[in-house]
């Protein structure tokens, strides 16, 4: 299984792409967009001008699109273009609903198919060592492991068709809340003139430890790397974290799972999206917390 087609070679798609080729696949690449086809096409990917064009005589089809209705209309694409046995995998964020509608068109049109959302952000697509969370038929999930291997470190099979996609939007929604927990405690500590650092010295190895604050931390200093010491700039964009919350809440209404703190994290980081902050890394809520708060103490 050698010859992929790669559909949308946008920040993630496109490194996810190059790293399929560094691995020895043959990769044919179709974007809307001629500058990001023709910037795949630097990284070794065949440049294809339409859908039919590159997924003519592919093995796989990858699709890496910005949402559900994308996702949707092109998998309807595929299904007169694509023959019977060619296994299908969208490796895109999107809701619960698309998923299982596009996996039920893959179905009546004979091709295997699987939900492989990822995380680990541009960084880990361009280093190649994203996690997959798949959704689908473990003997499919077992052809396609080496290409997830190209792309990723931490492949997890999830279960059935969808269990990909709803991994991904349970996992957003800890981390969306647990980034405003984290800004909250740096707000309230900043009010009781306590520092940045002493809190982070103290929660980091206490019961408040969580990703959000020792791989993540929303104020500068204590971790260095983290988003905050380069002005917010993302690292994961406030708008997506956006879009995964309003996922997750979708999910939630549907199942009539109860999700409070979801809820109240997606109101949140609209308003923050809201006013002008989409780009910005989903940390930098933070400054959404103190500005409703007043005048700081440090
Ligand atoms: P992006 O907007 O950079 O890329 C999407 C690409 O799809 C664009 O280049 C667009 O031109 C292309 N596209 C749209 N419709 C198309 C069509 N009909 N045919 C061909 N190409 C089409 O988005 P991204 O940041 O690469 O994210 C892609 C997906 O990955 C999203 O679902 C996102 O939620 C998810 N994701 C993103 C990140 C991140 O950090 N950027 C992290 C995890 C997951």
């Amino acid at each position: 299984m050698t010859s992929i087609a790669f559909i949308g070679l946008g920040h993630m798609g496109g490194p996810m792409a190059a790293n399929l080729v560094k691995n020895g696949f043959s990769v044919r690449g179709f974007d809307l967009s001629p500058a990001l086809v023709s910037e795949a096409q630097g990284a070794g990917v065949i440049p294809c001008t339409s859908l039919a064009e590159a997924v003519g005589g592919a093995e796989v089809v990858i699709t890496m699109l910005p949402a559900g209705k994308h996702v949707l209309s092109v998998w309807q694409e595929l299904m007169t273009a694509v023959p019977a046995g060619t296994v299908l995998i969208d490796c895109s964020t999107i809701d619960i609903d698309s998923a299982r509608k596009v996996h039920a068109l893959a179905a009546d049109a004979a091709c295997p198919s699987l939900d492989a959302p990822v995380s680990g952000g541009t960084g880990g697509a361009v280093a190649g060592t994203l996690t997959f969370m798949v959704g689908g038929d473990p003997e499919v999930f077992s052809t396609a492991q080496p290409i997830f291997e190209a792309m990723g470190k931490r492949i997890i099979l999830c279960g059935g068709a969808s269990s990909g996609q709803a991994a991904k939007i349970c996992n957003n929604m800890i981390l969306g809340i647990s980034m405003i927990a984290v800004c909250e405690a740096f707000v309230l500590g900043e009010k009781l003139g306590l520092s940045h650092q002493a809190l982070f010295d103290v929660a980091s190895v206490s019961s408040g430890q969580c990703w959000s604050l020792t791989t993540y931390c929303p104020v500068p200093g204590p971790v260095p790397t983290s988003p905050a010491n380069a002005d917010y700039n993302p690292g994961f964009a406030a708008a997506l974290m956006l879009k995964d919350l309003k996922l997750s809440q979708a999910a939630a209404q549907a199942t009539g799972a109860m999700t409070p703190l979801g809820a109240r994290a997606s109101e949140l980081y609209d308003l923050f999206n809201q006013r002008g902050n989409g780009e910005r890394d989903f940390s930098g809520i933070i400054s959404l917390l103190r500005d409703q708060s007043g005048e700081t103490s440090v």
